[in-house]
């Protein structure tokens, strides 16, 4: 009986040996950033207890909600939430709509929001959603009703003051809107500061929507000025051509570098003599990809990869650069627009050959941190001009790629096996995330 409501109310559950058992599918993103966790705890000689609550998410949310499509018909769903820890604050992440959103995805997406908080020290911890959809295959009010209804499925797990989502892949600052509209009308109350991202007529902050690239944008300056590399003379790949890649081309070709490679789901399009970003973004929206773009040439995934430039920008998905395409990158700098391009056998290639990484939980916090900006001013009704956004980002980026490399480079003095910026990244977050647990007894006595 439970068994057969169960299945009715969650798609992709099924009994097994007894149990229930949620829809894995074969990624072990979650099973390498736990490993990480507990190799960073060790190194530092930490507690115990410290790996101990950090290996699971304390809670995700699984939830199936119908809506009425277009034609009349009614389908189900799966969405999900996870909150993997909030020892400095509220869970806070994006929400995915993506046909690969998984149970085991989220999860590890949780985990890097709360390095991520820790890293750039906003007072928020890590959550991740999503729902397993192809947004591209639904109308605007489908969209609109299946935002809607994941925002109620989850309405009792989530607050300004509890968990707050903001935008991720295939999601956006309209999505945002509806989703703060709709928990507003559930709470019946307006709270702005439930979700970020939001458009600026709703409460959004100046700046937010280029907040991911902005920030990918001055950790690649700060590594470019340490390796000597000058950005005028710069070439540049970027995987993944929509808010965050789009824009950072954008930016990094304003530096006076040249954008040769550019990559979306539907391949890459190459010119060893650069492509004006803005034609790509055009070209893309009219086309629906970057594929064929005038006076390109189209590569594979792999040859992308293996494209001469200096700086190689994956903005996409996760796993993509794995051992064989690490091998193959020539950049001397790999910048980690998207959460978890890099796989771990890809990261120690990518170590071992002496390329710059620049971690996720790092290169991409300029979206978390411009979020943070815009829930105090939620919280302040109280809204700040482009040019004191500009400055806090800033700030906050270069300090805490400051205070990642040193850490990262006084480490490689100390510890015997090869280390990279990730790991000082790592360090970083995880000596935080302790002493406030610790401060807060969650770690025992021992
Ligand atoms: P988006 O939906 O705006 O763009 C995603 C892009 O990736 C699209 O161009 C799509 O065509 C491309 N893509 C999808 N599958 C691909 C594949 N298999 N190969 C190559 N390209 C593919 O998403 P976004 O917001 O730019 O997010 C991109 C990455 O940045 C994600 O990893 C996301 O988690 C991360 N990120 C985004 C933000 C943010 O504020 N938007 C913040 C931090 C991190």
């Amino acid at each position: 009986m439970l068994r057969g409501a169960l299945k009715r109310c969650v798609s992709g559950i099924h009994f097994e040996k007894g149990e229930f058992v949620l829809p894995v599918k074969k990624d072990d993103s979650f099973a390498a950033v736990q490993k990480q966790l507990e190799r960073i705890v060790n190194m530092l000689n930490l507690e115990p207890a410290v790996y101990q609550i950090l290996k699971e998410p304390r809670r995700v949310v699984v939830v199936s909600f119908q809506v009425e499509m277009d034609d009349g018909s009614v389908k189900t769903f799966t969405g999900y939430r996870s909150q993997h820890n909030n020892v400095l604050g509220p869970y806070k992440g994006g929400i995915r709509f993506h046909p690969d959103v998984y149970f085991e995805e989220v999860k590890a997406l949780s985990v890097w929001m709360t390095m991520k908080c820790a890293v750039v020290g906003s007072p928020f911890g890590g959550g991740k959603g999503g729902v397993t959809v192809d947004p591209r295959k639904l109308s605007k009010r489908e969209l609109e009703k299946l935002s809607r209804a994941y925002i109620r499925a989850i309405a009792n797990n989530i607050g300004s003051e509890k968990d707050i989502p903001a935008p991720d892949v295939y999601t956006n600052a309209q999505i945002m809107a509806w989703m703060a509209d709709e928990y507003s009308k559930v709470k019946g109350y307006n709270d702005l500061g439930v979700v970020t991202g939001k458009p600026l007529s709703m409460g959004g902050s100046v700046g937010r929507n280029e907040a991911t690239a902005s920030g990918v944008m001055i950790t690649i300056r700060e590594a470019a000025a340490t390796l000597g590399i000058k950005l005028p003379e710069a070439k540049v790949a970027v995987q993944g051509y929509g808010n965050a890649g789009s824009i950072l081309a954008t930016l990094i070709a304003a530096h006076g570098s040249s954008i040769v490679a550019v990559a979306d789901s539907s391949g890459a399009a190459y010119n060893p003599a650069g492509m004006d970003p803005k034609e790509l973004l055009l070209y893309k929206k009219e086309t629906g990809s970057v594929v064929g773009f005038p006076g390109s040439q189209k590569l594979t995934t792999d040859e992308f990869f293996a494209v001469d430039c200096d700086i190689m920008v994956p903005a996409a998905l996760e796993n993509q650069i794995n051992a064989e395409r690490a091998a193959t990158i020539k950049a001397k700098i790999v910048a980690e627009a998207a959460n978890g391009p890099t796989t771990p056998e890809g990261d120690a290639v990518l170590t071992e050959r002496g390329i710059l990484m620049i971690p996720d939980i790092l290169c991409n916090a300029g979206g978390v941190t411009v979020s943070y900006f815009e829930w105090v001013q939620n919280n302040y009704s109280y809204y700040w001009t482009a040019e004191e956004v500009a400055e806090r980002l800033e700030n906050t980026m270069v300090c805490s790629f400051k205070e990642v490399y040193d850490l990262y480079t006084d480490q490689c003095k100390c510890q015997t096996e090869p280390l990279s910026m990730r790991d000082g990244a790592y360090m970083l977050a995880v000596t935080r995330l302790a002493e406030a647990m610790r401060i807060r007894g969650w770690l025992g006595h021992s």
